[in-house]
This record gives C-alpha cells, structure tokens and sequence, in this order.
C-alpha cells in the first residue's frame, strides 16, 4: 500500500496517456495561431483580492471554490480559479493593450476549485482559453467563437452543440436584474438559501441555479432577450448573422448566463450533451468593462475557457483515437562486450541525427532485447554484434514488416526517415 495519496480531486497524467495531452495541447497551439494569437503564460496564484473584484464575490468560484493561503507576510494570495484575470491583470500591469501584437492572448494551465469532485470535474484541472481585447464589434465575438469552434473540429469532434445569448450592457441589466427581483420575490421563501443571497447580490445568478426547485421556478422567469437595449440587440443581431455567414451552427438560449459577474452581451457556451453533468466543454463570453475595473483603460474584451479533462471525456465518448508519436524511433539491440562499448557513441550520433533511441544495457540475449524492443514500439531495431562491427555495416530491421537488411550510417539513417 502506498503511503501517501494524491490529493482528492486531482490526477497523474501518466505517462501511458500524456500523449493525448500533448496531442490536443499542440492542436490547440496551432488553431490559436491560425487566428494569430499569442500565448500569455502567468502565474498560478495571484493577490485573492484580484479574483474577488474581477470574477465576483457573489460568484460560487470566489465566494465557496478559491484556494486561499496567506504567506509568510500575511499577504493573501489565491490559486488561480479561473484564467481571465490573471490575463487582464498583465494586461493593466504591461500595458500590452497599447501593443497591437499583444491584444490577441491564449494560455494554457491547471486552474484550482475546492469543489465536489465528480466525473468531468476536478479541484486541479486545466484549461485552455483566449482573450481578445481592443474591440466590441460584433464580428471579433464570431471569430472568438469560431476559433473554439475551429479547435474541436480539428479534434474530429461532432457532438456539440454551440448555444449562444446576449446578457446586456450595464444599464440594460440593470432594469432586467430588476424585472428578475420583481419576478422571484413572490417565490423567496421558496428559493434556497444561495438563491435568496444571489437574489440580493446578482439576481441572474438564479436563472444558473442547479436545485430542482430554483430550476422550476427559474423556467417562467422573464428573458433577458425582452430587455436588450438597441446597442445591444444590434450586436446580438449581427453576432448571429456572422456566424450563419460562418456556417458555424449555433441556437440562442436566454438561460446561458455564466457564473462569473464580469460578463456583458455576448455569453456563450460549447455543450457537449454526451458527458451527463458536467457538460460544458468551453464557456466564454464578453467582458466590455472589466479591463476599466482592474485599473485599465476602457478596452473590450472577449474570450473563453475550457477544460482539456472534458475534451478527452468527448474524444473518448465519440470513439476519437488520438495518434500516438510518443515512441522511439530504433531500438538498438547489441551483441558481444565490442557492440556495447560502440553502442555508446552510436546512440549519440543516432541522436544527432534526430533519431529518437531506446536500448537497455543490462538485458544480455538477443531474445530479452528484441522482447524489450517489442514492447517499446520503436519502428526499428539495430542489431550490432561482431559480424556488423566488423563490415562497418548495421543490420536494421523493419519492425512492421519484418524486413532486415545489412546497411551502412548514412543509408541507415535515410530508411528510418523514409
Ligand atoms: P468556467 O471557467 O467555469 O466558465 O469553465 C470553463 C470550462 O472549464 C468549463 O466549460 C469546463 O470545460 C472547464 N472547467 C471548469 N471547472 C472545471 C472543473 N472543476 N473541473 C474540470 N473542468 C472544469
């Protein structure tokens, strides 16, 4: 039995699946940089007091999730719940909004919630996600979604649903957030407890509720769509019309409201219907005023996160095999004491060579080495004893065909290539 355990909540990627990782980690690498944008890399705890402003303290992250510790100072510092306002705080902090090459942002990371642990949802989890700032026409929230878009259909993925809506600005969710009260307070009593303080703090937050009864009472409650301002139906109007021009599929639902208070117009989320709860593969929206409300100047901002755990849970429901390069390219098998002592420099210049390499010197026969060389999946084995050494020659063998043949450095290293 093992002594210590891991953490509840979190995970080892171990090393039989980090090639999956690293698969969907490099396809979101290059979908990012097919729409130009950059990577942003910040630290994983940041002043607590940047997630309250930013994120919200009515919001459950902030107010029940975030892992806070003081140091040694008795400063208050919290893992980081979420990506965005660590993002937009570099942002202030470095001014990249005056740089016309660092508006466009994506990162990647673990991200920690004291949440109840369950399938899809993790206390250490990691999200991907972009940021774009400087512009609130509608068209840059169409290409922010279809970069997401972009991403899961490079994966193969087909079982999603794209659903879209429109939250306001800050004054058209002012008289909403008021029709909300009007409508839930004859059901107060009714509500649970989170509701009757989100009704007071955030009255949207309710319409998010997951309780059976908050969620029943929520299905008459009026929709934010009836409230839209002329601003902010026209960009609702015009997001819709880019993404038809997209082909990017999409259907409106007046319940998408996102837990966190940054939010303005846009809000969107990518479902996946297959993954039972925890559905939600990405989540975003736009965040016109929170860049102001950090210390910055009034600039834009939209983007979106999601979780590669929940990308790998789809992959896996839709049957997506990842492809599987994490294997070596030879594995050299040696024979005899004069074998051994070469095999030191030609695994180096093998190397050299970019030839990814396996062998191991304590295995002796022939037959526990090409055991070993099985199990690796190397595409190759060299087999070098006496004989070859002797002819200055290698004898590599194909280990999808079986074919073997008697080959010199040169000749040797263009067939692994082929
Ligand atoms: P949010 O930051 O809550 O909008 O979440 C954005 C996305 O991050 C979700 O759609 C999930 O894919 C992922 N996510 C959020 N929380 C968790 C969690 N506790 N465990 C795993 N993935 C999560």
């Amino acid at each position: 039995m093992a002594k210590y355990k891991i953490p509840r909540g979190t995970y080892d990627i171990l090393p039989s699946e980090s090639y999956k990782w690293q698969y969907v980690q490099n396809t979101f690498r290059k979908v990012a940089r097919l729409y130009n944008f950059k990577e942003i890399v910040t630290p994983i705890f940041e002043s607590s007091d940047l997630f309250e402003r930013s994120v919200g303290d009515s919001s459950d992250i902030v107010e029940k999730e975030m892992y806070k510790f003081n140091d040694k100072k008795g400063r208050t510092f919290a893992l980081r719940p979420e990506g965005t306002a660590s993002v937009v705080r570099s942002v202030v902090e470095n001014n990249l909004d005056l740089d016309a090459n660092s508006t466009k942002l994506y990162y990647m990371g673990p991200m920690f919630r004291y949440d109840r642990p369950q399938k899809g949802r993790y206390r250490q989890f990691y999200q991907y996600g972009v940021e774009y700032f400087g512009s609130d026409n509608a068209l840059i929230d169409a290409q922010t979604i279809a970069l997401a878009d972009t991403f899961l259909r490079q994966l193969g993925l087909k079982n999603y649903k794209l659903e879209i809506n429109s939250i306001g600005n800050a004054t058209c969710a002012k008289d909403y957030d008021s029709a909300l009260i009007n409508f839930f307070e004859p059901h107060f009593n009714e509500l649970c407890s989170d509701c009757q303080r989100r009704l007071e703090k955030n009255p949207k937050r309710v319409l998010d509720c997951k309780n059976k009864t908050c969620k029943s009472i929520a299905k008459e409650a009026p929709s934010m769509l009836d409230y839209l301002d002329e601003e902010c139906s026209t960009h609702f109007e015009n997001l819709q019309k880019y993404l038809t021009q997209m082909k990017i599929d999409f259907v409106v639902n007046p319940t998408i409201v996102r837990g966190l208070d940054y939010y303005t117009k846009t809000a969107f989320e990518f479902i996946d219907s297959n993954l039972g709860a925890q559905s939600t593969l990405i989540g975003g929206g736009r965040y016109d005023g929170l860049v102001k409300q950090i210390g910055g100047r009034d600039v834009a901002g939209i983007g979106f996160a999601g979780g590669f755990e929940r990308l790998l849970l789809s992959l896996e429901a839709e049957d997506i095999k990842i492809p599987n390069n994490d294997k070596p390219d030879v594995y050299l098998v040696t024979l005899g004491e004069k074998a051994e002592t070469i095999s030191a420099e030609l695994l180096m210049k093998l190397r050299a060579d970019n030839i990814s390499t396996e062998f191991h010197p304590d295995k002796k026969t022939m037959k526990a080495q090409m055991k070993a060389a099985n199990r690796s999946d190397a595409r190759f084995v060299i087999l070098l004893g006496d004989n070859e050494i002797e002819q200055n020659k290698f004898n590599l063998k194909n280990m999808e065909t079986g074919e073997q043949e008697l080959v010199g450095f040169q000749e040797m290293v263009k067939i692994i290539f082929q």
